[in-house]
């Protein structure tokens, strides 16, 4: 059975080096999946400095967005030796991989960013520091002096590097199993997710970190889905950051053996009169699109259904994103669902083949139950999306897989089980 879950840390997966070799090391393409597990050898260099690739020496699309962009002002070469925190009998490996790890495993938890984001921090800080360096410090226990390491994250740091692996991620790999049970088959034929957040909007990481993990959760695809203009508390892309952005995916999926790709997208506002707040040229640009609703989300039934079927019919539109807009639990409080006239909503979903989202965020839950069985009894199309705002969130498709499978809904009928060619051709279909 193909198997593309996070279950078991991939042996060896995509891993960033501490320093730029792209001189020395040549670019390795090859990809296999074998005993389960996912394997994934790529050379990704969103370094922002003249790498040379196709041995024109260009430079990468933005020279500055890169910068700007990437976490690692360095490239991203893989190694072998710099990869899963442990090795599979169990012993350490490099302080940046156990770094990762440990903060993957607390946002999959729904920890707090801020304490998630100290590990993220320190990874960032010592990825680019020799090898030596970093055994040095440790040595001399100096690793605190520079910035973004704390003690916490020195002392994992020093357990790391001396070989042991930290108590603090014993404790965190007994969390690792699937989020939630009864969607384990339905997960492992999930290929890709169609709604994900980086720091351009209002993720918490950069693109790259969100194409790697989902590179290493064993994803074909996953769609960037940044906000549009006008959601301005998420921070949301205007057509040029939205042009730059895309210059910044093509340089990463360059970059990328091809059996992953970074898919070009959108969550696109669905605004107050049914239109999408995008140019319908940037959204032409896109690989997939999706619309949500997030503002005025009590506006009364008539108006909102007018408004989310001008939507549907919108030929840009594919994925209708949480349509309820409801909030069932977390710290941004909870929230009642939209009224609108659902019957008419899905019907037109399942005309024009647009797809009701299965939003896998446990504090969204949407839609809820009831409507989730009239899309279904209508014929939509569905994707189970995660709709991650940092990386581990991405891991959180485990609970859409089992709502969808506790509804019974035929897994063919769920865009992201498809191949990138058979989506993508969807995608397109009504332009
Ligand atoms: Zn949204
Ligand atoms: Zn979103």
């Amino acid at each position: 059975m193909r198997r593309s879950s996070g279950r078991h840390w991939p042996s060896r997966s995509p891993w960033p080096r501490p320093t730029c070799r792209r001189a020395s090391v040549p670019r390795r393409r090859s990809a296999r999946r074998s005993s389960g597990v996912t394997e994934r050898r790529i050379d990704l260099h969103p370094c922002g400095q003249t790498c040379g690739r196709g041995g024109d020496g260009r430079p990468p699309a933005d020279r500055r967005t890169l910068r700007v962009t990437s976490a690692y002002d360095t490239s991203w070469l893989v190694e072998e030796d710099q990869v899963s925190p442990t090795t599979p009998s169990g012993e350490a490996r490099g302080p940046v991989a156990t770094l990762r790890r440990i903060a993957f495993l607390m946002e999959r938890q729904r920890e707090e960013t801020r304490r998630i984001e100290a590990f993220r921090n320190a990874a960032r800080t010592i990825l680019p520091l020799p090898e030596e360096e970093v055994r040095q410090r440790v040595e001399a226990g100096t690793l605190t002096e520079l910035s973004g390491i704390g003690p916490s994250t020195a002392a994992v740091i020093t357990d790391a590097a001396n070989g042991v692996v930290p108590e603090r991620l014993v404790e965190l790999e007994k969390t690792a199993g699937p989020l939630a049970t009864g969607g384990e088959e339905l997960r492992a034929r999930l290929r890709g997710d169609l709604h994900s957040h980086s720091d351009w909007s209002d993720g918490g990481s950069p693109l790259e970190e969100m194409a790697m993990t989902a590179m290493e959760l064993g994803h074909d695809y996953l769609v960037l889905t940044d906000h549009s203009p006008r959601l301005r508390v998420a921070n949301g892309l205007s057509p040029e950051r939205l042009t730059r952005q895309l210059g910044v995916v093509e340089a990463v999926n360059e970059h990328l053996d091809g059996a992953f790709t970074l898919l070009k997208g959108i969550e696109v506002d669905i605004l107050d009169d049914g239109s999408l707040d995008q140019t319908p040229e940037m959204l032409d640009r896109l690989d997939l699109r999706v619309a949500s609703v997030h503002s005025k989300l009590k506006m009364d039934a008539a108006p909102m259904t007018k408004r989310m079927l001008g939507a549907v019919r919108n030929p840009h539109t594919n994925v209708l994103g949480h349509c309820t807009g409801r909030l069932v639990t977390g710290n941004r409080g909870t929230r009642g669902q939209s009224q609108f006239d659902a019957k008419a909503v899905f019907g037109a979903c399942a005309e024009k083949g647009v797809a009701v989202e299965i939003n896998s965020r446990p504090e969204r839950r949407d839609p809820p139950t009831k409507l989730l069985e009239l899309a279904r009894d209508l014929g939509c199309l569905f994707s189970i999306d995660s709709d991650a705002h940092a990386p581990g969130q991405l891991d959180m498709l485990d609970f859409g897989a089992a709502r969808a499978t506790e509804a019974g809904i035929d897994p063919d009928r769920i865009v992201n089980t498809w191949e990138r060619d058979r989506l993508l051709e969807w995608a397109s279909a009504r332009l």
